[in-house]
């Protein structure tokens, strides 16, 4: 009881969903001694639902992994895995006895009728009521902690994640790319991701509402509110589950993609503005948007990726509006001038 508590009290304490996933993997591999464990971060997608393991404990020890940075190594799709799958399906534990007599038990945790998570522990024993009930109750106490984490790093119109987690993420992934760039010169360095080539990086996009003044003056900023709403559905279908989606403030939207090439950045972004384009807006009828992005350099700081992209949104404005600039292209083709960089350096490209 009185260790219970006092993990409890750790886990409650951490903010970040890498910290609270680790304190969860000490306290269940304390409480319970389960010969593996994993948890899993589990994106439903239209198409598909893959899960990603954030975390866990196995033959190899304990590992951990940025819960929102999901790396592509280490997802899968959820059908490679029945007992996951039917988890996901009947949203409660389930149980598989295994030939060694090991028992797995999968739970998940629930929110807006998607698992978010998905815990999965195989013990050597069969659980007794006691263990049960207190497994439980902690996969609750998760669940909940999530929540009220996810209400602080979500905005509350759109629920995408708001400027403070943008801050945040952005500064892992430039801190992950100067690491990168560091491991690259490495000999033992390790495999680049699935489907990146030697010219992938991240790509900062802002989206920018065209008009949108003009959708408040006429409609009212209830309706205007409601356009916000209905676009960052268009833009969670537009991208993939891996690309970070963020309201940046007002009507102005941020997407930080995984690794990929230009033309494949270039082709998701424009998917997106034509996906603006065709949706009927309620009331409103068609609304479009701009979009401008940079690829992420590894010393940059977030002020300097953000003003490449904005830079190629205002160039997108200045053409007459709703469509897709990209700054290195803007550079390269002289539509705009390469910018004079902090260390007095002009930047190359
Ligand atoms: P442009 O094509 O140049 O982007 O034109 P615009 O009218 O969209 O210009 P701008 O980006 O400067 O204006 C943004 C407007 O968005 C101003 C404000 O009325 C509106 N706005 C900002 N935040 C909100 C919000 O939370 N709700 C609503 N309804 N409107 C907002
Ligand atoms: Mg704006
Ligand atoms: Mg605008």
């Amino acid at each position: 009881m009185l260790e219970l508590i006092s993990h409890v009290v750790k886990i409650s304490a951490r903010r970040d969903r890498t910290e609270i996933n680790s304190a969860m993997v000490d306290t269940l591999i304390s409480l319970f001694n389960p010969q593996k464990l994993t948890i899993y971060r589990c994106y439903a997608g239209r198409k598909r639902t893959v899960v990603f393991a954030c975390a866990g404990y196995g033959p190899h020890g304990q590992f951990l992994r940025n819960a929102y940075l999901p790396e592509h190594s280490h997802c899968q799709n959820i059908e490679q895995d029945p007992l996951l799958q039917r988890c996901r399906r009947e949203m409660s534990a389930v149980l598989d006895v295994m030939d060694d007599g090991a028992h797995r038990v999968v739970f998940p945790v629930v929110r807006l009728d998607e698992p978010i998570y998905l815990i999965d522990l195989t013990l050597s024993d069969e659980f007794s009521a006691d263990q049960r009930v207190a497994l439980m109750g902690l996969i609750e106490y998760f669940g909940n902690h999530i929540a009220l984490l996810d209400y602080g790093e979500a905005d509350t119109l759109t629920g995408l994640a708001n400027r403070k987690t943008f801050d945040k993420h952005l500064f892992e992934l430039l801190g992950q790319a100067a690491t990168d760039e560091l491991l690259g010169g490495l000999s033992n360095a390790p495999k680049r991701r699935r489907g990146s080539t030697s010219n992938s990086s991240h790509w900062l996009a802002v989206c920018d509402i065209d008009h949108f003044k003009q959708v408040n003056d006429n409609f009212g900023h209830l309706i205007g509110d409601e356009v916000l709403i209905m676009l960052s559905h268009v833009m969670r279908q537009s991208f993939r589950f891996d690309d970070q989606l963020f309201r940046f403030g007002g009507e102005e939207f941020v997407a930080l993609l995984q690794p990929t090439d230009p033309e494949s950045a270039s082709a998701t972004l424009e998917r997106f503005r034509a996906n603006v384009e065709s949706q009927i807006f309620s009331r409103v009828g068609h609304v479009t948007i701009s979009i401008g992005f940079s690829h992420l350099l590894p010393h940059d700081t977030p002020a300097d990726v953000i003003d490449r992209a904005d830079e190629a949104l205002y160039y997108a404005k200045r053409q007459g509006r709703n469509r897709v600039e990209c700054y290195e292209n803007l550079i390269a083709t002289g539509k705009l001038a390469a910018k004079e960089i902090a260390r007095g350096e002009v930047e190359l490209f």
